[in-house]
């Protein structure tokens, strides 16, 4: 299908932002004629200067985010348009020189004397700044002198030489083997081996799982070099500034106590019984002798599709999420009436899907829908992040709106986990009720179970290099091997190729990252169950959630909302949740 084929109701209004292309060359050209920071250099050390500093800086990132936003929607819109392809360019390289204009302050606030930091928190004129100048105040203890943090910011190019290493590799330099896939020899790229994997065709899931490790094996020692490399860097930074681990060094610049990563292995591990119960019930449902890791992937249910129009589609979602409440329910019915969203698959339009929004401007959602139960799932989940972000900007001063990637999913995920249970609370058709019970299995299964797999790799790969233990190839992908028995358990085999699965993971070179997928899911099932159980009080709280942008550190928030996550309580709440899905597909199967 064309743009110019789509009806006016599919598509977002992005004249909502810019009227015109002339509209925005105006606005981007003011920004050039721009601002001079240099002149605020030095005056942040009373009140007065920090404010003038503050509020020139929001002026100029409001609009420059606004010229940002046309630019990268327009672009996705087609792809193929080279117009606003340099138009997002522009605006980038806007952002990457008035970053750098601006780096000054995070060091000169770093460096004033605790009592004038003080001064600024108590200051009600800079109250929109206190969470903010509460974390420049607490990083004093991890921060140099001014010639020590030059050198730092100096070697940050060099040390993230490792990483590049790795994406060089994976990217462009694997030599990843030809497959026969539909008729045809195809490269076995990324993308083509996880539509294998999942595919229902198991003599091609093993070629392709053979092949794929068969290519990372050949530069193991390599990637293992990368790996290391990248483990070494954190640990030059955690040294050098004084954190007791790379582990404490990540959570603490993301505001999270440590006790909720602990808490979080702790109360996965104890449930990997579950997870050893649900690959065993997936191998007697395949009917193997054996199982192996390749044959974890496909759906356990034959399609059962939906095929819901888009608006069938819409106002399931709105049923699903009735338990909401009425001001959400009217915001969702306005992102579809006003257009917020972008609808139909397109030829040259970007694929998947996305929220996107900007302080000060409703948000925008592209979607690239097909008559699947999935994307009527993604149609709730992506709106959850538009109301996230419309609540937050709604009801926070900018320099507290934007929420922090910690309680990013959490929204998106709320509305999953409505749906799903109104869907299965409502449906008779025992085929989508397997269908929907082997969806919620899955999502558990990989953002919660898997991932946090990933994080004890990552916190032990750490512990080893801290304790002086080079990394390698071989204990890499003893370590691996070892978490992949706890977690999957014995119904599966656990051979020499899964061993190095670590070395095909990107996420691992951003360093405790991926914990956060699993503690999303987890705070989202526990706020869709508290919302289930409690109504209106539960609701009120979650709103507040949702409106809370970065007001304060990212475990707080949840807590608002009933999500205590330095408890186990919600781990507990989400397992108890696996379980009873587990148990009821069981007695379907
Ligand atoms: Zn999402």
């Amino acid at each position: 299908m064309q743009r110019k084929d789509v009806r006016e109701v599919y598509k977002w209004k992005l004249s909502d932002i810019f009227s015109s292309d002339e509209e925005w060359e105006k606005a981007y050209a003011s920004l050039e004629a721009g601002n001079d920071f240099s002149k605020y250099r030095g005056t942040l050390g009373t009140a007065e200067g920090l404010l003038a500093f503050l509020k020139a800086e929001e002026e100029v990132s409001r609009r420059a985010l606004r010229v940002f936003l046309y630019a990268h929607l327009k672009r996705d819109q087609d792809v193929r348009e080279t117009k606003y392809g340099s138009y997002v360019a522009k605006i980038t390289s806007f952002f990457t020189r008035f970053e750098s204009e601006t780096a000054f302050s995070t060091p000169e606030l770093t460096a004033l004397a605790d009592d004038v930091l003080d001064g600024y928190l108590a200051d009600p004129r800079l109250k929109d700044y206190d969470y903010m100048l509460s974390r420049i105040k607490a990083s004093k203890k991890y921060t140099l002198s001014e010639r020590e943090e030059i050198i730092l910011a100096q070697a940050g190019e060099p040390l993230s030489t490792a990483s590049l290493a790795f994406m060089m590799l994976d990217n462009a330099e694997l030599n990843l083997p030809e497959i026969e896939y539909e008729g045809k020899k195809t490269p076995l790229s990324h993308g083509l081996y996880s539509v294998i994997m999942n595919g229902k065709d198991r003599a091609k899931r093993k070629e392709a799982y053979e092949l794929y490790y068969s290519a990372y094996r050949k530069i193991l020692g390599t990637i293992a070099t990368t790996y290391y490399g990248n483990v070494q860097k954190d640990i030059f930074y955690q040294r050098v500034r004084g954190y007791d681990s790379c582990l404490q060094m990540a959570l603490f610049e993301e505001d999270v106590d440590e006790s909720v990563y602990r808490t979080l292995v702790k109360s996965v591990r104890e449930a990997t019984p579950l997870m050893h119960h649900y690959i065993a019930l997936r191998k007697k449902i395949m009917g193997y002798d054996k199982a192996y890791m390749y044959d974890i992937y496909p759906s356990l249910v034959e399609d059962a599709e939906l095929k819901l129009s888009y608006e069938d589609a819409y106002d399931l979602c709105i049923k699903g999420l009735a338990p909401l409440g009425k001001e959400y329910i009217e915001l969702f019915k306005k992102g579809r009436d006003e257009g917020w969203i972008d609808v139909m698959e397109t030829e040259g339009k970007r694929s998947g899907a996305y929220s996107s929004g900007v302080y000060g401007i409703h948000p925008f959602v592209l979607l690239n829908y097909q008559k699947t139960t999935h994307d009527v799932f993604t149609i709730a989940h992506e709106m959850g992040h538009s109301l996230h972000t419309y609540f937050s900007n709604k009801n926070q001063p900018f320099a507290k709106a934007d929420y922090k990637i910690f309680v990013a999913e959490v929204a998106s995920t709320v509305n999953e986990v409505l749906l799903l249970k109104y869907l299965l609370k409502t449906t008779e058709d025992a085929k989508l009720k397997k269908y929907l019970l082997n969806y919620f299995l899955d999502m558990i299964r990989t953002t919660l179970f898997r991932q946090t797999q990933f994080a004890e790799f990552e916190e032990r790969a750490h512990a080893m290099a801290e304790a002086g233990e080079p990394l390698n190839q071989d204990n890499l992908s003893r370590l691996y091997l070892d978490l992949n028995r706890a977690y999957y358990g014995d119904a599966v085999e656990h051979d020499e190729n899964i061993a190095i699965e670590w070395a095909r993971i990107p996420h691992f070179y951003t360093s405790f990252y991926v914990y956060k997928y699993a503690t999303g899911i987890t705070a989202a099932i526990c706020i869709a169950n508290r919302i289930l159980n409690e109504g209106e009080r539960a609701v009120s709280d979650y709103i507040r959630f949702l409106s809370g942008g970065c007001s304060t550190d990212p475990v707080s928030l949840l807590k608002i909302a009933g999500a205590d996550l330095t408890s186990e309580e919600p781990f507990k709440a989400a397992m108890a949740e696996f379980a009873a899905a587990l148990e009821e597909f069981e007695k379907l199967s």
